[in-house]
């Protein structure tokens, strides 16, 4: 079996719930206050991890508690962590989060601590292992990374998120692209793509138009997911359940996704476990602690 290398962010989530997001200037207040372990690479990292696969973390954190509770936390999942240095110029990263009564989150992410992080050991990827990464990390350490696995003949999948323009460097290095549909906007020059409306978000696949032998995802939250590769488009179905906490959602499905290609599912196959993964991560609170076992997924799968 592959194994999954996740190279992105390790971060605290402070998190609170709210009757509604605050709007500029305004005080309101907010219950549940929670410290749970996040950040896109973390949360990815562990969503493989809880899928089956073999996962190796490679990132930063400070030399401060929450660097020490993130690390024992990613070693409690099985991560590998030998590729997670502690630096000691910055805190760990934060994520500062308020969730609704929908279910809906507003973030302010405190990234400062990812600028320096670099990708220097070539030794941290096997070949045939699956790679991921997103914008939480500097392009250039994305460019090394997936260039490394390149010469390995990795899978490299690559989410991104946060919105960012993805250049030809980086894109002739992406076997499988992953977009929410604000990404898809952003990446597409387009105001905003409703995830409900399948022509429109057709057309703005269209316009992404990846080089031959990529494939695209674009994940719609509660419309569900669509894949396009050179087999075609499938759209896939969100299950119904009641969201409580969509912080996790899209690392829950890059997560899965990484995991089931890792174990030999194909693309579209793989696309389908990752939907039901992240849709059990949407009822329960947080980003890392939410992702679903193996099991859970296989029960409703
Ligand atoms: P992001 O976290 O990037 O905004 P999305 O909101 O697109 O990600 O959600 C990622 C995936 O999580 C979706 O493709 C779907 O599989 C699942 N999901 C998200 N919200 C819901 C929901 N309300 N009901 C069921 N599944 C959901």
């Amino acid at each position: 079996m592959s194994k999954v290398v996740v190279v992105g962010g390790i971060d605290m989530d402070i998190t609170i719930s709210v009757e509604r997001h605050p709007r500029p200037g305004e005080e309101i207040s907010g219950w549940d206050l929670t410290f749970l372990p996040g950040g896109k690479g973390a949360n990815q990292a562990v969503a493989a991890a809880r899928a089956g696969a073999e996962v190796r973390m490679i990132g930063h954190v400070g030399h401060d508690p929450f660097g020490d509770q993130l690390i024992t936390f990613l070693k409690g999942e099985s991560v590998d962590v030998t590729g997670v240095e502690r630096v000691s110029e910055r805190a760990t990263g934060m994520a500062f989060i308020t969730i609704d009564r929908n279910g809906e989150n507003t973030i302010v992410y405190d990234g400062t601590l990812l600028p320096s992080l670099s990708f220097g050991n070539p030794e941290l990827i096997d070949p045939g292992d699956v790679l991921v990464s997103q914008f939480e990390v500097p392009v250039r350490t994305v460019v090394e990374f997936f260039t490394e696995g390149r010469r390995k003949g990795t899978l490299n999948i690559f989410n991104a998120a946060p919105p960012h323009p993805v250049g030809p460097d980086l894109m002739r290095l992406i076997d499988v692209l992953i977009v929410n549909e604000f990404e898809l906007a952003a990446l597409t020059g387009r105001p905003s793509v409703d995830p409900a409306d399948r022509a429109q978000v057709e057309r703005a696949l269209e316009l992404l138009s990846p080089p031959d032998g990529k494939a695209v995802i674009v994940t719609l939250g509660a419309h569900g997911a669509v894949v396009a590769d050179e087999h075609g488009t499938s759209w896939i179905q969100a299950r119904p359940v009641r969201a409580v906490d969509t912080t996790g959602a899209g690392d829950a499905f890059v997560g899965a996704l990484s995991a089931a290609l890792a174990m030999g599912r194909p693309l579209h196959e793989a696309a389908r476990y990752a939907n039901v993964s992240a849709s059990i991560a949407v009822t329960r609170k947080g980003g890392g602690p939410a992702m679903p076992l193996r099991e859970e997924v296989e029960r409703v799968y």
